[in-house]
């Protein structure tokens, strides 16, 4: 069937392309005059429909061959990976964050997608000693179900990828709504894994809003369990609705990471990695480093360093080459960052580097980075996440309060410290409360085959990634056997 109606990207529900009631332009960060395309909305009927056809797929999806999972998403990288260029280009332009970035975020979906089809064949149980003779017991790992996805718009490839591999290849079927302000790649995926082979069902994708697509989704009863990336807010909204018909819930929400520089950190590490975890992707990431604690023995050059590569960064088109940080998301985010660098003035933090609105060659929503010095601890820009190109330092008298200060905060997703010192990085691994810990690497830049989420209000529920991600996505099973 024609994939492309009238110009808008209709839906995918059991195996087949669907119009929706209504569409909405996909916008252009960069270039707001040249959008990125229509694309429909799903209605209520639309998810339930979809929510029918996963529940009709799912044990013949379930009890497939290992192999015919396996093969379904190898084909899926496989595209990924052939398409990398173009799909970067397109995530790029939906997104905003630059080309490079875009084409590396396609890339690691593919390396996903494969990594899950080899999952596809480990062992999925065990056999543990009865105290009765000749009795056996055995667990074993069967797929929840009917698995709804809900994804945040600033990893439109990579966070869909790493909820939707997992899903499927534990045996899941899957209902997956994107974020509405980027459809593009979720649309494009769509279409891969249609062309990769799964059955009518198995995979189906609901476009639109959180409050009309995503609280069906949510609320519907044949959804055996949703697991979403996004705000606390909305968040603890859906764990409130699933826990209200006992489905299974997995969160990822936000974060507030701190890096801790000591006195006897690398002056050019420290300034690198806290760039890149600072301002690079716009901000715009759950492990953005917002806060940076500074000991008095660096504080001064370490600022000095930071400031003049903050002011050198190059913000512009996502597609230039020679841009650093591209637009940010959208004009209701830009309002917000705007308003933090604002808030943060009024409360007495220093703007050493002021970000404002830049104008480029083409109308976008573009924003230079913003450095904060002077700042306490208390400051709602060191407690309230800004997901903006916007940090903020902290001076500390020495390590204890540098960990004290990373540790006071509701989040927990992930902190880095930069040191020479084995014996501060070790007490930092081990005291950080945290989900992940980074020692002379950026907040940001967790690899797939390793466990991810956060501690306290940052993640809830099973981690994601890696082989950890079938204790969401697989529930045990006990049998007790006696022969004869
Ligand atoms: P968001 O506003 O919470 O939206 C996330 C998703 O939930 C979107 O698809 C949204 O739909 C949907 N949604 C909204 N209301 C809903 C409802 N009532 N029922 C069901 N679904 C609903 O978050 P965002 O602004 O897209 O993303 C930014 C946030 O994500 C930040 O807080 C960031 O920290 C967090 N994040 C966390 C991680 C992590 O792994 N910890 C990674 C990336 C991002 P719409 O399309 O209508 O928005
Ligand atoms: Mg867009």
């Amino acid at each position: 069937m024609q994939p492309d109606q009238d110009g808008v990207r209709p839906n995918y529900i059991a195996g087949g392309w669907r119009p929706g009631p209504s569409a909405r332009t996909n916008e252009n960060p960069s270039d707001l005059d040249r959008p990125v395309g229509l694309y429909a909305h799903a209605s209520a009927a639309d998810v339930n429909d979809a929510i029918g056809a996963a529940r009709e797929a799912a044990p013949g999806w379930g009890d497939a061959p290992a192999t015919t999972r396996a093969a379904v998403l190898d084909a899926v990288a496989h595209e990924l990976r052939a398409r990398r260029e173009e799909l970067g280009r397109l995530l790029a332009s939906e997104e905003g964050k630059t080309l490079s970035e875009g084409v590396a975020e396609v890339a690691r979906a593919a390396d996903i997608f494969r990594y899950y089809a080899a999952r596809t064949l480990d062992p999925h149980g065990e056999l543990i000693p009865s105290a009765r003779p000749g009795v056996e017991v055995e667990v074993r790992r069967r797929p929840v179900g009917v698995v709804g996805v809900i994804t945040p718009w600033n990893f439109p490839m990579a966070i869909p990828a790493w909820k939707i591999a997992p899903a499927l290849a534990y045996g899941n079927t899957v209902v997956f709504k994107p974020a509405d302000l980027v459809p593009g790649c979720a649309w494009e995926l769509a279409a891969i894994v249609d062309r990769a082979g799964a059955p009518p069902g198995a995979f189906n994708l609901v476009m639109g809003s959180g409050s009309v697509v995503g609280e069906a989704l949510v609320r519907h009863p044949g959804v055996d369990a949703v697991t979403f990336t996004g705000s606390d807010r909305v968040g603890r909204h859906i764990a409130v609705r699933a826990a209200e018909r006992l489905a299974k819930v997995q969160l990822e929400l936000g974060g507030k990471n701190a890096v801790i520089v000591l006195d006897d950190a690398d002056l050019d590490t420290a300034v690198a990695l806290v760039t890149q975890g600072a301002f690079f992707s716009t901000g715009q990431r759950c492990t953005a480093s917002s806060r940076i604690i500074v000991t008095p023995g660096i504080h001064d050059r370490f600022v000095t360093a930071l400031a003049e590569r903050t002011r050198a960064l190059r913000v512009g088109h996502a597609l230039d080459p020679d841009t650093e940080i591209g637009p940010v998301v959208d004009d209701g985010q830009l309002e917000k960052d705007l308003e933090y660098v604002r808030i943060g003035k009024d409360e007495g933090a220093t703007p050493l580097v002021e970000g404002s609105p830049v104008q480029r060659g083409t109308r976008g929503h573009y924003l230079s980075p913003t450095l904060f010095v002077d700042t306490h601890p208390s400051m709602r820009i060191n407690r309230e996440e800004t997901f903006a190109p916007i940090a903020s330092v902290i001076r500390v008298s020495g390590y204890d309060e540098a960990l004290a200060i990373a540790n006071d905060t509701e989040y927990g997703l992930v902190g880095a410290i930069v040191t020479t010192s084995l014996a501060y990085a070790d007490h930092f691994k081990r005291h950080a409360q945290v989900g992940m810990t980074m020692v002379n690497l950026a907040t940001a830049g967790q690899e797939y085959q390793a466990p991810f989420g956060g501690a306290k209000a940052s993640s809830y529920g099973p981690r994601e990634q890696g082989a950890y991600a079938k204790e969401f996505f697989t529930e045990v099973r006990t049998s007790y056997v006696k022969a004869g």
